[in-house]
């Protein structure tokens, strides 16, 4: 079977290959699961590691299989698992528990504190940018045919989700916790599924990007939903709190690290900021005002959070909001399927887009592997 892969630390080295079909018995106790791959999404972390910034081949290995972002069809299962049958649809979660952490021993595995990880894809394990894969039914997640066709935006999702899990989590601390202002910085792929998310728990909110209003399609999004879209070129988001007042809550996914020391100024007493972004740059900032900051967060309870990973949990409560987006706003999550490439072989594309993501104006890029 044709897979796209790369020859991590080697920069553009993406290519595609030709592997054996993978079969149940890789799977021990009968838990195996064959799934063929409809469609794969493609996103920076895919570009990052094309670019040779991270990825870890597989033992064994000197090329790692791309694509974290999936969707497919389950072929064929093995004795032991009665939860999933052939022809159903299934989104893979991305990590595997095979670290020595606490964490990974007792399934949470998203939340490790090992420096080795493993993810498909990713670090140390093939990903599903492939024409099938076989995997653990714990670790596939059932996609109702209603959302087949933006189902490939479940895992982006599902790293907003445990983000959101985690600040109801600590917002625990309040007793009563109902944002009044909601703030996304950053409305690229992930940050219009932020604004999503926050809109279907009935959030005013508001975005940020960098791009001016007119004729930029990711604004009309934020619009389409419900939520308000500012550039930070016109307003900075520390300046917008005398529009929109400070927020309850902040979400950042722009990869820009110096705009958290503005988040951090523009959150309300007992606030809370999720950072989604991951930034492997060197870029550092100066002129932040620690006094300020360091007293708005002691004085105002105000809190900070990291998100990343997933674990199963937060990808079934994605499924729950595509469903109910799909229902307030029919056809707004596939707009977010700006460009859709047909056929793995056709990786060039694929990365061509990412690389220019700005030129040709998208927002999520996906191959089609096979047709629903
Ligand atoms: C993936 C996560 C992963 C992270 C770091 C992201 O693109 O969605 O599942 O943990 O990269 O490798």
């Amino acid at each position: 079977m044709k897979a796209v892969a790369v020859i991590p630390k080697k920069q553009n080295s993406v290519h595609l290959v030709d592997m054996d079909k993978p079969e149940l018995v890789e799977i021990a106790g009968g838990r195996g699961v064959l799934v063929e791959v409809l469609s794969i999404g493609a996103c920076g972390t895919d570009r990052e590691i094309n670019n040779a910034e991270y990825g870890v081949a597989p033992k064994g290995y000197d090329f790692l299989v791309l694509g974290h972002e999936n969707l497919g069809r389950v072929v064929e299962v093995g004795d032991k698992v009665t939860d999933l049958k052939p022809d159903d649809l299934v989104v893979a979660t991305v990590r595997r528990p095979r670290g020595s952490s606490i964490y990974d021993k007792i399934g949470e595995q998203d939340f490790t504190t090992d420096d080795k990880y493993y993810e498909r894809g990713i670090s140390r394990l093939h990903g599903y940018m492939a024409e099938f894969y076989v995997e653990d039914a714990d670790f596939l997640v059932k996609v109702p045919p209603s959302i087949a066709e933006i189902g490939v935006l479940l895992e982006p999702l599902s790293i907003i989700e445990k983000g959101l899990k985690q600040a109801s989590d600590i917002q625990e601390r309040l007793k009563i916790w109902h944002p009044k202002t909601a703030a996304v910085l950053g409305v690229g792929n992930v940050g219009l599924l932020a604004v999503m998310a926050l809109r279907m728990r009935g959030y005013p909110v508001h975005g940020f990007g960098r791009s001016t209003r007119e004729g930029y399609l990711n604004a009309e999004l934020c619009e389409a939903i419900g939520a308000t879209y500012d550039s930070t070129e016109e307003m900075t988001v520390e300046k917008s709190v005398e529009k929109y007042d400070q927020y309850d809550l902040i979400f950042e996914c722009t990869g820009y690290s110096p705009i958290i020391f503005d988040a951090m100024q523009s959150l309300n007493e007992n606030g809370i900021l999720i950072l989604a972004s991951v930034t492997g740059g060197d870029r550092t900032t100066d002129q932040v005002p620690s006094d300020k900051i360091n007293q708005m967060f002691v004085l105002g309870n105000r809190a900070m959070v990291g998100t990343v990973n997933a674990g199963r949990e937060h990808f079934e409560m994605g499924v729950k909001d595509l469903a109910l987006c799909e229902a307030m706003h029919p056809g707004w999550l596939g707009r977010m399927l700006t460009h859709k490439i047909t056929g793995l072989e056709n990786f060039a594309q694929v990365f061509d887009i990412l690389n220019n993501s700005g030129t040709h104006k998208a927002i999520k890029t996906f191959f089609e592997v096979k047709p629903l």
